[in-house]
């Protein structure tokens, strides 16, 4: 997304502590095991009994009708933009959403979506508030707009807050979870909604060249993941709070306090500029990097407490030697 990590010999420079993204978990033995004792099926013609299970966990979950496994978060948003609107059409995902709104007119693109992201990446892995989501969609639903939300990181809210997903995606019309970001699956996300939504999808699905075939490999991981990596994700928001704590400890760095699993921070007030601090922790083992001008620190699945302490040591050793 908006970070671009330098190309690196993992030989010649090893990284013990990963802070990139969630994307970077590695499958556990037990989900690999998981995987390996799969059922499968063919997946494009239904026939798949694991990509099955687990669209109807997901679904189930999110309190929807139906939902359907994609390759890819990104293909998730792909297809579903492709389901809900039309070329021309306008996609709502403004912070001030009331002032965005305009009435219909033949001099502006028809306004069809209203998207959120639940958790908000840039805006430091914060969280839609349940009541803020209830007022978009009220007036989402006045002006005849549909309702998505990108829930790429959406359990990480809900693990946060101790609001259920099906109740966080309540009254929105699509909803898709990411498996391959803090739930710590290779591959995958699952996006649901009403039965007509998931038909278009599926449609969508095949004509990007998202149709799998045994898939259940994948799945049996995502299953796998629901079942032991959901409450887990509030070991990784206490390691992202650690580092938050550690950081702002030391004179000069700017912290956001976090509220789940992202800690954006800048050392320039301790006269490291971000790249450099960036640069001068991968020296040290440590991988992270430039997000939106800040660096951004993610915990994760293969993140320790340990790690965050060492991490902290190192980022205040850097400054003391600027
Ligand atoms: C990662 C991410 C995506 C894309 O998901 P992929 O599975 O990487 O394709 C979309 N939206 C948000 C908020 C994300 O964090």
């Amino acid at each position: 997304m908006h970070y671009t990590p330098a190309p690196r010999d993992p030989k010649a420079d090893p990284i013990r502590i990963n802070l990139l993204s969630d994307t970077q978990t590695r499958p556990t033995q037990a989900m690999r095991e998981a995987m390996a004792l799969a059922e499968v099926g063919d997946e494009q013609i239904g026939d798949d009994p694991t990509v099955n299970l687990l669209c109807e966990r997901v679904a189930d979950l999110l309190g929807k009708e139906a939902a359907v496994f994609m390759p890819s978060g990104t293909m998730c948003n792909v297809a579903a933009t492709l389901a809900h609107c039309r070329p021309g059409d306008e996609i709502l995902a403004h912070e001030t959403f009331r002032a965005a709104l305009h009435p219909r007119s033949r001099y502006q693109p028809p306004q069809t979506v209203v998207s959120v992201e639940q958790t908000a990446n840039i805006g430091g892995g914060t969280i839609w508030k349940k009541k803020a989501l209830d007022e978009v969609v009220a007036i989402a639903k006045a002006h005849g707009l549909i309702t998505h939300t990108d829930g790429a990181r959406l359990l990480n809210a809900c693990v946060a807050t101790k609001i259920s997903a099906r109740d966080m995606a309540a009254g929105w019309d699509s909803a898709w979870i990411d498996f391959s970001k803090g739930l710590g699956a290779p591959v995958g996300g699952v996006i649901a909604g009403s039965r007509a939504f998931i038909d278009d999808v599926w449609r969508w699905k095949q004509r990007l060249g998202g149709s799998m075939r045994q898939a259940g490999i994948c799945a049996a991981a995502c299953v796998y993941a629901l079942d032991h990596h959901v409450d887990r994700l509030a070991d990784d928001h206490a390691n992202a709070r650690a580092l938050a704590r550690g950081l702002s400890q030391i004179n000069g760095v700017e912290v956001q306090e976090p509220e789940t699993n992202l800690v954006f921070f800048r050392p320039d007030g301790a006269g490291v500029a971000g790249d450099k601090m960036v640069e001068a922790l991968r020296k040290r083992g440590v991988l992270l990097a430039m997000m939106d001008g800040r660096i951004r620190a993610c915990t994760h699945l293969d993140v320790s407490a340990d790690m965050i302490e060492e991490t902290v040591g190192i980022v205040r050793e850097i400054v003391r030697g600027a």
